[in-house]
């Protein structure tokens, strides 16, 4: 067993990390921006062998699923949608083709960096229909809501939304054995607050709330190992600075409005009740599901993709077998590894 608490609080975060010789320990980055940071900071290479990284669901992109980016296909090829978007979900394939095999189809797909400019455009051009891909969790969907709000403001009928945000909670509750810690995503706990990951040590999972920097990273997986070897299920914020147990009220408040909870698909983990968001029915004039009588889509993910156990870390993007080979982040075939915040993507730039 490891060092004792007041031992530990003489030590540097490094230290305590390099120097764990405590029992085995498999620590969950809930966020994809973490697992990039982690990679590029070098700090996987101060692990001793005991302790495990694996990636997990934090990645919006990556969890939206197949059937989504099939649903933004039909909008443009057979409804005459202009589809605004991320750039990142262009490229992401979708059962038959991706949105920029879309475009070389006729599709108009216009990329944009928020979903103010998406409404903007739904401004400028009056003489087309607009829909946003809105994907994304608890930090990503107040933006889609004053998107709504500034297109009713604005008189629009030709803006809508294609809604695929997600909620972390329930994604915890699924994914509850998967890790022995997890690192939760600091911007989305800025929104939520800390209540619910502390109400979860009572169902016996352990995590800490980390920032963004090399120090708060460090900081945030010493303290994961010194409170692992106590042997209970534990909570800290490590990132103190930005996040508060009440989160933002005014987000919240915001999304309540207009939103609703709705069950939803994961890519990997299936459909998860009342893990998505959906615009409220006083709000359906701008939800594209209904504008555009939406047919039912089954999305088919490439059998050879392994992105659903990447994401639930099951296995590393390393274990697939067409990583580094049939698919690269030229050529991807699955969502993991076209995503800036994609495992794949970092195991292929820093592995
Ligand atoms: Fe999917 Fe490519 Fe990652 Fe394999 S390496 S899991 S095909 S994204």
């Amino acid at each position: 067993m490891g060092e004792t608490n007041s031992e530990n609080k003489k030590k540097t975060a490094r230290e305590i990390i390099e120097n764990y010789n405590g029992p085995k320990v498999r620590i969950m980055e809930v966020c994809g921006t973490h697992t990039h940071e982690i990679f590029r900071l070098g700090i996987r290479k101060l692990l001793p062998e005991q302790v495990e990284l694996i990636s997990g669901p934090g990645c919006p992109v990556c969890v939206t699923p197949v059937s989504f980016i099939d649903e933004a296909i039909y909008l443009a090829l057979e409804k005459g949608v202009t589809i605004c978007t991320f750039g990142d979900l262009v490229r992401v394939p979708g059962t038959k083709m991706s949105l920029a095999g879309a475009r070389e189809q006729g599709a108009k797909i216009h990329i944009v960096y928020s979903p103010a400019d998406a409404e903007k455009y739904a401004k400028e051009h009056p003489e087309e229909q607009v829909t946003f891909l809105s994907v994304g969790f608890e930090t990503t969907t107040p933006a889609g809501c004053l998107s709504v709000k500034a297109a009713k403001e604005d008189g629009l009928d030709n803006y809508s939304l294609l809604v695929a945000n997600k909620t972390m909670p329930q994604a915890y509750e699924a994914l509850k054995g998967s890790a022995d810690v997890f690192l939760y995503p600091g911007h989305v706990n800025a929104i939520t607050g800390t209540r619910l990951c502390e109400a979860l040590t009572e169902e016996g999972v352990s995590g800490v709330v980390a920032g963004f920097t090399a120090r708060e990273l460090m900081t945030a997986l010493a303290v994961s190992l010194v409170k692992f070897q106590e042997g209970k299920p534990f909570f800290v914020n490590c990132y103190p600075r930005v996040v508060t147990q009440d989160g933002s009220k005014e987000a919240q408040v915001l999304v309540d409005e207009m939103m609703e909870a709705c069950d939803s698909e994961w890519r990997g983990l299936g459909v998860i009740p009342a893990s998505g968001m959906k615009l409220r029915p006083e709000w359906q004039n701008f939800d594209a599901r209904i504008k555009y009588q939406m047919p039912k889509i089954e999305g088919k993910p490439n059998p050879a993709c392994r992105c659903g156990d990447v994401l639930q870390g099951k296995c590393k993007p390393s274990d697939c077998k067409v990583f580094g080979k049939g698919c690269t982040p030229q050529h991807p075939v699955g969502a993991c590894m076209v995503s800036g915040e994609g495992a794949c993507s970092a195991y292929y730039q820093y592995s």
